[in-house]
């Protein structure tokens, strides 16, 4: 049994706890806030909280950090990628970059993935981390001819990666823009009871799309031969598309909703899905500031992501979750931290043993050193942490 005391402990399951004990034994929580009977190892002016669940990157695409400029238009940013890839001339997406990326989240207090991905070259860095990571394969196909194959293909793949407990498969969509509605149908089928990631709502040019079937993505796909003449435009707004598909469920991540209304997030709630946010991408790619605000006041699960390296400068949850306060000043600090922690491990399917610290979870904890004076200590952790001042503390008795 190892006991931690500490200035502030915040279990995120309540309020924070002033000069508390944290008890683990073998990796797991015993007790919060409990007696501290026994020797005590006293960290001092830190803060005890959970690692932090970052639910929307993309790993593999560490190797376009600052390749990709920021843009005002997403459909233009997201050529600019295209192009890079296809440079790679089918070779594989390198691996140091991920192994970087992966260890600097680490460093900066990540303890969970929502990872999406379409090589899986994220895998075995994953594997090799002491992270945790709902990996999604994620399909695109807007003129595909036999999405049943395509979805099965996928998940035969999974057989394919050398197992681990820590990490998850299920299927993604990429988008409404680059998914036909027959593959979008294929992957709600092929991935029950398991969560399902797709971008939603993302830019004004993916609004024209599903409303006009015109606009940029259209260009975009008629540039890349995937266009599809036969496709008729739902004339409706993204989450009402998704849901006539059957894909507006409690298993739901619509990622980054910059364009949703209220009626598009009260649908989400109603559903029990869960909205996530990735700001600091949202400004890169032009697809402009998300209504945090509105997320909040809907009732949805809101969840905080990076997304990757070509749209955003490090992996630092800190660092997001500095730019949701400054977005949104009116919600409370308390429901930033649930979102960059419990709200997203339950969404990624990992609520039982992440995201809060509760008895029995496993003890995935960091301590960020506090200032003298820091005032209120859920405000301070959204003022934009450094990973100099984030340690992971020992979980195992030595
Ligand atoms: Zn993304």
């Amino acid at each position: 049994m190892i006991r931690y005391r500490a200035a502030w402990v915040l279990p995120v399951a309540g309020r924070p706890i002033a000069s508390a004990v944290v008890s683990v034994d073998r990796g797991v929580i015993v007790s919060v806030g409990g007696p501290s009977g026994g020797a005590v190892e006293d960290l001092g002016h830190v803060a005890i909280l959970p690692g932090l669940v970052n639910a929307h990157t993309h790993l593999e695409l560490s190797w376009l950090r600052g390749r990709v400029p920021p843009s005002t238009s997403m459909p233009a940013w997201a050529r600019t990628l295209i192009g890079l890839r296809r440079g790679l001339g089918g070779a594989a997406d390198p691996v140091e970059p991920i192994v970087d990326a992966v260890a600097a989240a680490r460093a900066s207090g990540t303890c969970l993935f929502g990872d999406v991905t379409n090589s899986l070259a994220a895998w075995d860095p994953l594997r090799e981390s002491d992270l945790s990571a709902a990996v999604f394969a994620e399909l695109l196909g807007f003129s595909a001819k036999e999405p049943e194959t395509i979805v099965k293909v996928a998940l035969e793949g999974f057989a394919d990666v050398t197992p681990a407990e820590s990490l998850r498969l299920s299927l993604a969509a990429h988008a409404p823009y680059s998914v036909s509605p027959a593959l979008l149908q294929a992957i709600g089928r092929g991935n029950p009871d398991r969560p399902l990631s797709i971008h939603l709502g993302e830019s004004a040019q993916e609004i024209e799309f599903l409303r006009q079937g015109t606009g940029e993505w259209r260009a975009l796909l008629e540039a890349l031969g995937a266009w599809n003449p036969d496709w008729i435009p739902p004339a409706c707004g993204p989450v009402e598309y998704l849901d006539r598909l059957g894909l507006v469920h409690d298993r739901l991540l619509a990622v980054h909703g910059v364009q949703f209304t209220d009626d598009e997030l009260a649908r989400l709630a109603r559903a029990r899905a869960t909205v996530v946010t990735c700001p600091r991408s949202n400004r890169w790619t032009g697809a402009g500031e998300p209504p945090i605000d509105r997320f909040y006041a809907s009732g949805a699960r809101v969840a905080v992501g990076t997304d990757s390296l070509a749209s955003v400068d490090d992996l630092n949850l800190f660092a997001e979750m500095a730019e949701v306060r400054r977005l949104a000043p009116r919600v409370p600090a308390s429901r930033i931290l649930e979102s960059a922690t419990l709200a997203g491990a339950q969404a990624l399917g990992f609520g039982s043993a992440l995201g809060s610290l509760e008895p029995g979870k496993r003890a995935e904890l960091l301590a960020v050193r506090l200032p003298a004076n820091c005032g209120d200590v859920e405000e301070y952790l959204l003022s934009g942490i450094e990973p100099s001042d984030v340690t992971w503390l020992e979980a195992d008795s030595r």
